[in-house]
């Protein structure tokens, strides 16, 4: 069902003690029974999470929120992490889809060359310290070409992780004060193979050799049939996302930069 009340800008959010904790609770509340696509419009035509961009790791379920988005408006900025330990068939898939959904702001982030020199020179740092590699390699040179916009665009869900369970359509990033928008928060996995059949969208080559998830080579492993799909990344570390920041009481809290 679409929503056919007037929606209010983020820049006009409420007055209470957190303005913007309010505006993300009502339009939860707003979008609560609302699909997707409803989602999509609403952040990228009407405004409600101010200036936004899309960040996508061009993975197993990426095609689906990227092509729903294409329809939306398929010159909204995408911004692709290029970590430069991913897959060689992730880089060809990311070219691939961009061309085929026609795509038209594509935005590739990588950390800058002086800084890989300083903190990572063998490529060996994810062998050391996961949380260090994905902060030099991802974390940090994606915040970075954040600056300038007011939320950001996900395809997190909530079966992915345990981390992801309370999952909603928005949800501010407590450490910058963004609103990252989850339009498929409420997908079950079963959604995401239906929407790719349906639409008869391309899969990423390596779900075929056993990926059902896909991140660096190096940190990403085959699944066998009856595992949590995404038991292959950083297998037997306790890490399960991407992102951290330390949080105001000094805790290292993860977050879901992995798109
Ligand atoms: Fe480094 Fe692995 Fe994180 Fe990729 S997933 S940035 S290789 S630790």
């Amino acid at each position: 069902m679409e929503n056919t009340q007037n929606i209010t800008p983020l820049s006009l959010a409420g007055s209470g003690p957190d303005p913007l904790q309010d505006k993300v609770a009502e339009l939860n509340a707003r979008f609560k029974h609302h699909s997707a696509t409803s989602v999509l419009k609403a952040a990228l035509r009407e405004g409600v999470a101010g200036k936004v961009t899309m960040v996508s790791s061009f993975g197993a379920e990426s095609v689906a929120l990227l092509h729903l988005v294409a329809m939306v408006d398929r010159n909204v900025p995408v911004l692709f992490v290029d970590t430069e330990m991913l897959f060689t068939e992730t880089l060809v898939y990311q070219m691939e889809l961009a061309e085929r959904l026609n795509l038209s702001n594509i935005q590739i982030i990588r950390a800058r060359a002086k800084t890989l020199a300083a903190e990572d020179p063998y490529r060996t740092l994810h062998q050391r310290d996961t949380d260090a590699c994905c902060a030099l390699r991802k974390t940090r040179p994606l915040q970075k070409a954040l600056r300038g916009f007011d939320g950001w665009i996900t395809g997190r869900k909530r079966f992915q992780a345990g981390t992801r369970s309370a999952l909603e359509f928005f949800e501010i990033e407590d450490h910058t004060g963004r609103i990252k928008v989850n339009p498929l928060a409420h997908w079950a996995p079963e959604d995401v193979r239906a929407y790719m059949e349906e639409n008869r969208l391309p899969k990423h080559p390596m779900i075929a050799r056993g990926y059902p998830s896909i991140g660096c080579a190096p940190c990403t492993s085959p699944v066998k049939d009856g595992e949590d799909p995404r038991s292959g990344r950083w297998r037997g570390q306790e890490k399960t996302e991407c992102g951290i920041h330390v949080d105001s009481d000094g805790k290292m809290v993860r977050t879901g930069v992995d798109a």
